[in-house]
């Protein structure tokens, strides 16, 4: 066991991350800050692109460095299997091997096990499952998931945890978020590199507000350098998750960064840090690019849509990024409706430049305490406050 005071006071001193509340927006509460990392120190609320297999599908890390971001994500059970952590470790880690100097983060792979996998046994030790490539049998611990982030490198690692399915049943959810916050422990006590990998808990609880309330307590008492909220935007409806996030942001501490994991929706981002949280991540701009579909400021557009074929505006009239600057819906069009690459590429480029974006105009909102006014405005011209609004 480790020593308790020894923890508190080495880990402390030795931290990986540390982060500043530069100011709380007077209205809403919304924080803006700033996140050090040892690759950079990155304003917080920032959103951070998915980059599954050591890549952020079709985009190279200097666009990027050009579209700003700061922290991107990798996924630790897709890179234990291709090509091997101990592939990334010989490569220098995660960074050299993948030639992006700035923040990542990896999740502990027990989101995938729990999504990926069609047969999952979950026992105290850890998770049976199938690979969801090969078939092949695998064990993954909360030990073994710590293992693999230390060799992998990120300056951000997760706890490895069971997200519960929405919706799922009372005496489920206990025993599972109960399990969560002893795998934690053990998480805590695997971790190799304090020093230069911040381990964050991941607050779990279902929609169960006194289960919310015990996990935060749980990860609380363990002294995270920063918390994680899990278990959201699994199938229940936005008000929900709303209700849900703003009784448990403030069980959290207020001098640690608080992650909403796997949100991405534009007007769950702008709802979610007037709920206090300062980091997110999801595939939703990476994924639907791919369909050829982009966020713009007047709502989602299904760019592939025929309708689009002799259209020779840019994607979003408001955005000056690269793909606006330089293309029309008609050539990206063109692009998707056959299959070639750059047409993934720019749609995949102007979305995450958006969310990018919109994360800046969200900062500049809570430095002039107008956080509220800018979502009106925002949702109005999106279109969000529509009878028949979509997700996105
Ligand atoms: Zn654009």
């Amino acid at each position: 066991m480790i020593d308790q005071e020894l923890n508190q006071e080495g880990v402390a001193s030795l931290a990986a991350i540390s982060f500043e509340v530069i100011k709380t927006e007077k209205h809403t509460g919304a924080r803006l800050g700033i996140l050090h990392t040892p690759h950079g120190s990155f304003e917080t609320p920032m959103f951070m692109p998915v980059g599954t297999l050591a890549t952020v599908k079709t985009m190279s890390p200097e666009e990027l460095k050009e579209i700003g971001a700061g922290v991107i994500l990798s996924n630790t059970y897709h890179l234990w299997l291709r090509p091997g952590e101990d592939i990334v470790q010989e490569a220098g880690g995660l960074h050299t091997f993948m030639n992006w100097d700035r923040g990542i983060l990896t999740d502990s792979g027990g989101f995938q096990v729990f999504s990926l996998s069609k047969f999952r046994k979950i026992e105290e030790k850890g998770v049976h499952f199938r690979n969801h490539l090969s078939g092949e049998k695998l064990f993954l611990t909360p030990e073994k998931s710590i293992k693999i982030q230390n060799a992998l490198g990120a300056d951000i690692i997760m706890a490895f945890d069971e997200c519960p399915p929405y919706p799922a049943d009372y005496k489920y959810v206990k025993e599972s978020t109960e399990r969560t916050s002893r795998w934690a422990e053990r998480c805590l006590i695997a971790h190799d590199r304090p020093e230069d990998q911040a381990l964050f808990g991941i607050v779990q609880g279902g929609m169960y507000k006194d289960l919310r309330k015990q996990s935060a307590m749980d990860l609380i008492s363990l002294d995270f350098p920063g918390y994680a909220i899990g278990g959201l935007s699994v199938g229940e409806p936005k008000p929900l998750m709303n209700e849900v996030l703003e009784f448990t942001t403030p069980l959290l501490p207020a001098n640690k960064p608080r992650y909403l994991m796997g949100v991405g929706s534009p007007d769950s981002l702008i709802d979610g840090v007037i709920r206090g949280v300062d980091m997110f991540d999801c595939v939703l701009p990476t994924r639907i690019a791919r369909n050829g579909t982009v966020m713009t400021s007047r709502g989602r557009l299904v760019v592939k849509n025929a309708t689009y074929a002799r259209d020779f505006r840019p994607l979003d009239e408001n955005c000056d990024c690269y793909t606006c600057r330089n293309y029309t819906r008609a050539y990206i069009r063109h692009l998707i409706h056959t299959n070639e690459i750059l047409g993934f590429r720019l749609c995949t480029y102007h979305n995450l430049y958006f969310l990018i974006k919109l994360m800046e105009q969200v900062r500049q909102a809570i430095r002039e305490d107008r956080l509220q006014d800018f979502r009106e405005e925002f949702f109005e011209q999106y279109g969000f406050n529509k009878p028949d609004a979509k997700n996105f």
